[in-house]
């Protein structure tokens, strides 16, 4: 094969990967979805596995388009409000303990705040505690939550070097999804966890996690393959590790998705 036909081909894999569609090379040879089975195979149906043999993440790789930039104002260090005066995730904890905002404090069992050190390079957003959180206080556990463990390991980061938190901090009822008036009451304390972390990419996982941060309707479909910025910081769309669960083949593009987020951080 010469040269410029392989470096067609890695043009090719690597449009495919941001989303393309498959080429039909004068032979007969596919660059698309059969391709991508060699590079990225994906996880096996109701397993939590993700590809183990991935490809090297290249800083070279090119990235998707920008997408929205959202920069809500920050709050005033000097007035009176807890949150913006709040120094550390343990502070910010410590109000979320108490807060009855909002109507989701009536069937709380714990708080789930979030969990991760201070100095986190990436900030995971989920939508809102299941059972399994609101008994044990921590954010992604259970079977989504070993999904997401295993997500991060691929990419090479242990789930103890990730800031992981939702956007509302107490259980909805039945899991329903949180409510506008309940999202907006819990924003203020992931905007301030933002503000402590300083990630360098935050991964929003699922629709409410990031439409909720965007401040958009856009479905997560619309939203997945772009670069957003919150507060300038790159903010990468896919989908919540439950909804993997419920449809492996969501797999594939999730890991696309957590391929570009590797990417960012790489830079
Ligand atoms: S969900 Fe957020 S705003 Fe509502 S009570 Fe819990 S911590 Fe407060």
């Amino acid at each position: 094969m010469s040269d410029s036909r392989a470096l067609a081909i890695e043009y090719l894999k690597q449009q495919r990967l941001l989303g393309g569609d498959s080429v039909i090379l004068s032979d007969g040879l596919t660059v698309g979805p059969s391709d991508r089975d060699n590079t990225a195979p994906p996880a096996p149906e109701h397993t939590a596995a993700v590809p183990s043999d991935r490809p090297t993440v290249r800083a070279s790789d090119a990235l998707p388009p920008a997408g929205i930039s959202f920069d809500p104002p920050s709050g005033d260090l000097f007035a009176n409000d807890p949150i913006q005066r709040a120094a550390s995730l343990e502070g910010i904890a410590t109000l979320i303990a108490a807060c009855r905002k909002c109507k989701l404090c009536d069937g709380r069992t714990n708080t789930v705040p979030g969990e991760g050190p201070a100095n986190a390079r990436l900030v995971v957003i989920g939508e809102g505690p299941g059972r399994t959180e609101d008994e044990t206080g921590r954010p992604f556990v259970g079977r989504a939550g070993e999904l997401l463990t295993k997500i991060l390991e691929a990419i090479k980061l242990p789930r103890e070097q990730v800031f992981i938190c939702n956007i509302v901090k107490c259980r909805p009822p039945e899991n329903r999804l949180p409510q506008y008036d309940e999202i907006a009451a819990c924003l203020p304390f992931l905007y301030r966890q933002i503000e402590l972390v300083k990630p360098k990419v935050i991964l929003a996982m699922g629709g409410t996690a990031a439409q909720s941060l965007l401040s958009t309707k856009q479905s997560l479909g619309a939203l997945r393959n772009q670069v957003h910025r919150f507060r300038g910081i790159p903010v990468i769309i896919t989908y919540h590790p439950a909804a993997l669960l419920r449809n492996p083949n969501w797999k594939r593009p999730t890991w696309d998705d957590v391929r570009i987020a590797a990417r960012l951080l790489d830079s």
